[in-house]
Parts: structure tokens; sequence; C-alpha cells
């Protein structure tokens, strides 16, 4: 719905942000008959800087929002290809029963759009090229937003949206949760990844492949590297780091991407002449880095909440689940009419996730030390039955306490952090 901008709405429900956890968020909604707008100052199809791949997990969301992972522009993957100076070690993704035994890669320029339609046509009214300027709010509560027509440079007419909920899904910057009082929690990790497309012949088959040592000379780097199938035959090539990592602050994510473009075999072409658009960079907010999830009428979710995965940098996922666990909770508040519901969304986020990223949080702190990331590449990395474990346990993919023995030991890991 373009043109809108202008004037004043009255709705259920505002989502700021049109990226995986917003277009998530109003498709549960819209499912459940509830009035939606859901908010993009960017119009469709837009680019997003990502590396475009989906686990199991992001499938399984996908799955949820009745999307085809069949349709073209899909490329699917059956596992992971590991790559490091000792080793090249292919892992499967797990056969499970709570997850499929799949991945995906698309692009966001068309993965965003098709999530963003769906909810559309699940019954969201979709605001293109509609920036949100600021949460309003009355007596402690946001109670809507100012929103501006974005398309004529930022210079048309404004207009309001009043709401009995707001979500803030607006992205890793959320500048419209920080004008509400969310602030970024410093203690917990943060990566930046740069990533730029190619046209070569070298392509990885049905596998996503992941460089876990970054090298510059003789010099390890503290990142990591990404070579991901596209299904138009371009290849999506990237690489990152977190700030736990020793020199972070003397780092950016272009030289780490540099680094790794210049380590991968000259005969596979990865270079200025093959590449498809500029080096694009973002930054990965992890483990609920953004406190509090939640205000009076406003929940958070996806990167505006901070819940990239920390073990593996996964965001897409967190997006679309922490939108379609916002969705329910609001949904049954507007239903009961006890908007206590609604609030307990930072519980449910606890109580889903607390355990999973307080481990993963230690993990990347562990990491960016080191001798513990030598002693990882030199003696974890070419054990193969410990890998296939990473894996699951860093993709979290598990089929809980009813699972094999590898469920059961990520379950007695779960626990143990619950308890401390
Ligand atoms: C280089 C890189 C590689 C990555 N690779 C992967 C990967 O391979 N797999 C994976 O799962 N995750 C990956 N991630 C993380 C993933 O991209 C994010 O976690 C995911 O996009 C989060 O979705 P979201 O809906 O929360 O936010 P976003 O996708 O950022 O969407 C936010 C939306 O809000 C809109 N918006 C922002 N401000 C306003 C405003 N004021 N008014 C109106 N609209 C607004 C934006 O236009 C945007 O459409 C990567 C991230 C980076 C930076």
């Amino acid at each position: 719905m373009p043109g809108a901008a202008s004037g004043k709405h009255e709705v259920d429900v505002v989502v700021v942000g049109a990226g995986p956890g917003g277009s998530a968020a109003a498709y549960h909604l819209s499912r459940h008959g509830v009035n939606v707008l859901l908010v993009d100052r960017a119009s469709f199809p837009r680019e997003k800087v990502c590396g475009d791949g989906l686990t199991p997990r992001g499938v399984k969301v996908l799955l949820r929002m009745g999307i085809d992972p069949d349709e073209p522009g899909f490329e699917r993957v059956k596992g992971l290809r590991i790559f490091s100076r000792k080793v090249m070690l292919e892992l499967p993704f797990p056969q499970l029963e709570e997850f499929p035994d799949y991945g995906l890669v698309r692009t966001r320029l068309d993965f965003d759009e098709l999530l963003a339609r769906r909810a559309e046509k699940a019954g969201a009214r979709l605001l293109e090229g509609t920036e949100v300027l600021g949460p309003i709010s009355s007596d402690g509560y946001v109670t809507g937003a100012t929103i501006r027509d974005a398309r004529e440079g930022g210079t048309g007419p404004t207009g309001e949206i009043r709401a009995r909920y707001v979500i803030a899904a607006d992205g890793a910057s959320s500048r419209f949760a920080g004008q509400a009082g969310v602030r970024r929690d410093a203690t917990r990790p943060m990566g930046i990844a740069a990533r730029r497309y190619y046209r070569i012949e070298r392509r990885p088959g049905p596998w996503l492949e992941a460089w876990m040592d970054l090298w510059e000379g003789d010099a390890q780097l503290p990142g990591y590297g990404w070579f991901f199938p596209v299904a138009d035959g371009r290849s999506n090539i990237g690489a990152g780091l977190l700030n736990t990592f020793k020199g972070f602050k003397d780092l950016s994510a272009q030289r780490v991407f540099d680094a790794f473009v210049r380590m991968l075999p000259e005969d596979w072409n990865v270079n200025d002449d093959t590449a498809d658009g500029r080096v694009l960079s973002g930054a990965l907010p992890m483990g609920m880095n953004r406190s509090p999830p939640a205000l009076p009428g406003m929940l958070l979710v996806g990167d505006a909440a901070g819940m990239v995965n920390p073990c593996n940098g996964e965001g897409i996922a967190y997006a679309m689940e922490s939108g379609e666990v916002a969705a329910e909770l609001i949904h049954d508040a507007l239903v009961t009419g006890r908007p206590g519901i609604a609030h307990m969304y930072p519980t449910v986020l606890r109580q889903r996730y607390g355990s999973y990223f307080h481990i993963g949080r230690g993990w990347v702190r562990a990491l960016g030390h080191p001798p513990v990331m030598r002693a990882l590449t030199e003696y974890g990395l070419p054990q193969a039955w410990l890998m296939r474990f990473a894996l699951r346990f860093l993709g979290n993919l598990t089929d809980g306490p009813k699972g094999d023995a590898s469920d059961k030991v990520m379950e007695a890991l779960l626990r143990l952090a619950r308890a401390s």
C-alpha cells in the first residue's frame, strides 16, 4: 500500500520494519484475524546485507508461514562443509523429528519480499516507502508511531499510527526502540560481517561452506568465512568476527573479508572481475543484547532485540521465531483483554532462549582467547564425532528430552546453564 504515510491510522498492532521478524509477526497476527499495519521505509524488493543462509531451524519457521521451499529461488543444502588449514569435513544436518534435515539459501532481495507479501496475503496491510520517525507514548505506554513518506528523499508528508500494541522489528540499529528507552547491553556479544556476490564457476554443491580459521600470511585472524551457493548461479561469500575476539577494535569486517578472499584458491577466480556488486557489511546483535526486550505497549523482535544466535551468527530464524512468539502473546492479550499476557514476553524469551544464549555467550567469550581458538582448530576440528555434535549444538538443533544421546548431553548442558 504505497502513498498512505500521511494522515491518521488506527490499528490493533503496528509492526515497525518488514524484515523476517516483522513479516513473521504480522503474518501470525493476521492469521488470527488481528488488524495489523506493517511499515517499512524501504519499498520491496530491497537489498539486505546477509549471508542468505537458512539452517533447518530457519526452514522450520518458513514452513510455519506456509512458504514452499521447493519454489524457484531457493537453493537447498544438506549440511555444512567445514574447512580449516588442517581439515575438510562434511557434516550433514541431523535427522530430527523437530526439524527438517536440510537448509536453504535465498537472496534477501527476494526472500524478504516473499515474507512481506505472505503477511499481506494473510491480511496485514503493508505500508512501504514509509519511515517510522519515532514512538508515540502516553502515560508510560507506547501507543503508536509517527511516520513520514520516505520516497521523496524523506521530505514527504507525515502522519501517525495509533495502535494497541507496537512491535519494534526495525533491525540491528533499532533507532525506534532506542527512542523508547531500549539500550544495548555492552556486556553481551556483537558481531560484524561483510559479504559480496560473485559469479564464478566453482560451486559448493549442496553445502553451506564455512572456514573456521582465517589467515593473513602466518598470522591467524580472529574471524570466520563462508561460501554459500545462490540459486541463480551466484555465490554469497563473506566473513565476520565477534567483539569478544582479541584485537577486534583493530580490525574491520572489510579487512577480515579481504583476508578471507585472498586465502581462497586462485583458480576459483574470486576477484573484482567476477564480483557482482559491492562489498557490504553490517552488524549482528547477539545473545539478547538489548534491554529491556519489551516496554509497556511495545515488544521487540529479531535484531531489534539482539536475537542473533552467538554460536553460529544465525539471525533470520530467531527473528521469525521471536516475531511469532510476540504475535501469539499479543493475540492472547487482545482476545482476553489482559495486557499482562503481552508483557510476559521477556519471561517467555528468557525461558525459551535464556540458557542456550547463556552458553553461547560463554562460548564466544572462550573463542576470544587465542589459545582456545588455536586448540579448537588444531585438535577439535579434526574430530568428526565432536564436530557432528557441535553442528547440532551450535545450530540449536535438538529434539529435546525425547531425543538421542546428543540431545541428552545438550539438555544436561542447558540444565547446568539454568542452574548457574
Ligand atoms: C553480513 C551479514 C551476514 C548474515 N548472514 C546471515 C545468514 O546467513 N543467516 C542468518 O540467519 N542470519 C544472517 N545474518 C543476520 C540476519 O541478517 C539478521 O539477523 C536478520 O536480518 C534479522 O531480521 P530482522 O527482521 O530482525 O531485521 P532486518 O532484516 O534488519 O529488517 C529490519 C527492517 O526494518 C526496516 N526499518 C528500519 N528502520 C526503520 C524505520 N525507522 N522505519 C521503517 N522501517 C524501518 C528496514 O528497512 C528493514 O526492512 C547476517 C547479518 C549480516 C550483517
